[in-house]
């Protein structure tokens, strides 16, 4: 039986193996690749190439400690994790099983996508998933948002900040009605199309167009990016049932990445406490690891308060 098997190789679950191989665990690393969600990087005629590899050089590091470390890792992925007499099995797609005293689930999020023409060919060539962490990029640019929940709100108010102009496509009413989205909506540079639904995405090296349909009539709006930011949705099928999940699916985590269930321990974009960025995954990813190297240790993970 293991000590620990890390589910994920993006920053968090990278984080988490390397604590764990600096603290000389038997620990076991599953995973189809390294690196996660920062292997893509949004690709602009206007922008640098030193401008948006943070993530990816950060991660870098980390993968090396762990690339030649053959033994501990599994290519592959878990499908399931089920209780067993002190501790964990994790059978992974091809039927393998692992037993192990303590399991830190760091499989990330995915962002949902539009699904129409173009998409495919110009992902991450002006077409992006993230304004969080592109934003920044986009001072004095036009820019088009599609979605219509909290999460589009946001990347209204962030790019209105920093974007000449943010025009928001709301295939329903989703958040916009909410003191929040009438706020953040009457910026005097924010339009909003409501009721239109994105049918294709052009452009020759990059995305430059968004079809739109709305009323039965298309048109086709020119743009300098498209932020697609409809809803995230978290990679926790293989915990459902086994650990405490909110209303979107991530997992519930407390102040030190421990689960609903005793030896679980969660990181990084699957969880409830994410802020979605490479940063706070790696700082996840190492608390977790130090939960569970607590927990196999026999340590209390209450958090001792103070006395007078
Ligand atoms: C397009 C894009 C660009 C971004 N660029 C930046 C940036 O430049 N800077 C920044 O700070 N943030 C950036 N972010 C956000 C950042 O990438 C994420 O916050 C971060 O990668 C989250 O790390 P994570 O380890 O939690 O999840 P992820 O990076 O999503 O990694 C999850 C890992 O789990 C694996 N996995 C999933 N399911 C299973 C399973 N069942 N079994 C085994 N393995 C599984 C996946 O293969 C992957 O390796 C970007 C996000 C996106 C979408």
């Amino acid at each position: 039986m293991h000590e620990l098997i890390v589910i994920g190789g993006g920053p968090a679950g990278l984080a988490a193996a390397a604590f764990a191989v600096r603290k000389r665990m038997d620990a076991l690393f599953i995973s189809p690749g390294l690196g996660g969600r920062t292997r893509r990087k949004l690709l602009l005629p206007w922008v640098d190439d030193y401008q948006v590899i943070i993530g990816e050089e950060t991660i870098q590091r980390f993968r090396s400690q762990l690339d030649y470390l053959e033994f501990m890792r599994v290519r592959n992925h878990a499908t399931k994790v089920q209780p067993i007499d002190d501790g964990y099995r994790v059978t992974i797609a091809d039927g393998h099983t692992y037993d192990t005293r303590t399991v830190i689930v760091a499989t990330g999020s995915r962002g949902e996508r539009l699904n129409v023409p173009g998409e495919d060919e110009l992902e991450m060539r002006g077409l992006c998933y993230s304004a969080m962490t592109y934003g920044p990029l986009m001072v004095d640019r036009r820019v088009v948002v599609v979605g219509s929940e909290l999460l589009a709100l946001r990347a209204v108010a962030e790019l209105s900040r920093i974007a000449r102009h943010v025009t928001l496509v709301a295939e329903d009413e989703g958040d916009l009605d909410t003191e929040a989205g009438r706020r953040i909506l009457s910026a005097p540079n924010v339009e909003v199309r409501r009721g239109c639904r994105v049918v294709a995405v052009k452009g020759r090296s990059y995305a430059d167009t968004v079809v739109l349909e709305c009323d039965g009539q298309q048109e086709a709006l020119s743009t300098d990016s498209i932020f697609v930011e409809k809803q995230l949705i978290p990679n926790t099928d293989l915990v459902a049932g086994l650990v405490e999940l909110d209303p979107c699916g991530f997992i519930k985590v407390d102040s030190r990445n421990r689960t609903s269930r005793p030896g679980i321990f969660a990181a990084g974009d699957c969880t409830d406490a994410s802020a979605f960025q490479v940063l706070m995954g790696l700082g996840d990813g190492e608390k977790a690891a130090l939960s569970a190297y607590d927990y196999v240790l026999g340590l209390p993970l209450e958090v001792k308060p103070c006395e007078e």
